[in-house]
């Protein structure tokens, strides 16, 4: 007999809703995490949006269990009492130029199943927004805000309600399986140890490459790499004339400098962009050409941006699993039917929208799962 049913790696969000989903289903389930505290990598440092689902490929994963996560995750808090605001964004092109790719993302959104997009022009934009400045926008009502640190907690507390168990300060160091079950080393501390499983989760966030890569797999499978870009906020130190969330158009597959408010109203700016090849959480104000180029980049839909307003606030790098200049790619959440190897799920490349998708990502981990001997 193995040591427990199964074992997830990665306390952040996206582990933890697997570990829910599992727990919940009667599995005896084990977290595992590096760190003294859940959720302390990607999952604290990012937008907090609740997405809507308007810009990913129709058919990929990221539209499915985004356009799914987020009905499931609006629930969720209103039954466990997360705090989250369905705030709506706003959707602008700051130039009659930008038309047309904004009217591109509303005819990929209706591909996707949202049915609920409202174009506005310039003067309906003043009418909900005074001082937002554009040409024409979309405005989004179902997407929304939400504290991701309640939502991990709440989501701690199913697990223990279900007989889980998670463990902290205990980094995965190996991994063997003869087939039949796994054998995890761990370390904490100087201490190392070793557990028995009979279904692995890996959900590493940034450390999904190094995790996936000390397990052996058949020819043709190779674990994709993880390219980290690394992105910076800035704070507003006052209070934003603005209800909703602000996005200008995208480039590429950067959502642009966008304006973000938390649950208690807080706003934000961000976050850029930066491909580097190290995780490095460090704000780098580029001798205050970051600062330049952020209110250029706000300036163009709110020109009121007071001098002075911004500060360095926070840094969250996302685990690209593409290069600079490749298309995006999509979630990789790789079971049996990609590596060979039996009642393993393998989580790369989880970044936006990670967050609004987590439950649906453990409803879809626990179906590959089941399907995975
Ligand atoms: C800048 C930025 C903005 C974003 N904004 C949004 C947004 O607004 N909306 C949205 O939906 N999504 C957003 N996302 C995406 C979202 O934050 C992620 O998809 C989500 O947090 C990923 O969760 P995770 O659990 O996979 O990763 P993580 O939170 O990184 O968790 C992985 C965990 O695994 C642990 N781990 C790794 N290796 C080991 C090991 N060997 N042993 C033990 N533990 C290990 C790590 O310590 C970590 O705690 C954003 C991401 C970024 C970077």
């Amino acid at each position: 007999m193995p040591d427990f049913e199964t074992v997830i790696v990665g306390a952040g969000v996206v582990g933890l809703a697997i570990a829910r989903a599992l727990a919940a289903q009667g599995q005896q389930v084990l977290v595992l995490e590096r760190h003294s505290r859940i959720g302390s990598e990607t999952s604290s440092r990012n937008s907090e949006v609740i997405h809507a689902g308007l810009y990913y490929p129709p058919g990929s994963l990221r539209a499915q269990l985004c356009v799914e996560g987020k009905e499931m995750l609006y629930r969720f808090c209103a039954e466990n009492g997360v705090s989250h605001r369905r705030c709506g964004k706003l959707l602008v092109a700051t130039t009659e130029a930008e038309i047309a790719g904004l009217e591109a993302i509303a005819a990929n959104a209706a591909r996707n199943g949202i049915a609920d997009l409202k174009r506005l022009d310039a003067g309906e934009v003043r009418e909900l927004e005074p001082e937002l400045r554009c040409a024409a926008a979309y405005l989004s009502p179902s997407t929304g805000i939400i504290d991701s640190h309640g939502l991990m907690q709440a989501l701690d507390g199913h697990i223990a309600n279900d007989g889980g168990e998670i463990v902290l300060n205990t980094a995965v160091t190996g991994i063997e399986t003869d087939q039949e079950h796994f054998r995890i080393t761990t370390q904490s501390g100087d201490e190392i140890a070793a557990l028995t499983c009979r279904n692995l989760v890996l959900a590493g966030g940034l450390g999904a490459t190094a995790l996936g890569r000390m397990l052996a797999y058949g020819p043709g499978y190779e674990v994709p790499p993880t390219y980290p870009a690394r992105g910076h906020y800035f704070a507003c130190n006052r209070r934003v004339p603005f209800q909703r969330l602000v996005y200008p158009m995208p480039v590429g597959a950067w959502l642009g400098v966008h304006l973000t408010l938390d649950v208690s109203g807080r706003a934000r700016f961000g976050p850029d962009i930066e491909w580097r090849d190290d995780v490095d959480y460090a704000f780098d104000c580029d001798d205050g050409r970051r600062l330049a180029r952020f209110e250029g980049e706000i300036r163009r839909y709110w020109p009121g941006l007071p001098q002075g307003a911004l500060h360095p606030d926070s840094v969250g790098v996302r685990p690209k699993i593409y290069r600079e200049g490749e298309p995006a790619a999509d979630f990789g959440i790789h079971g049996p039917g990609q590596h060979g190897v039996p009642r393993l799920v393998a989580l790369y490349g989880m970044e936006s929208p990670g967050l609004t998708s987590c439950l649906a990502i453990g409803a879809y981990v626990s179906r590959l799962l089941d399907f995975s001997d």
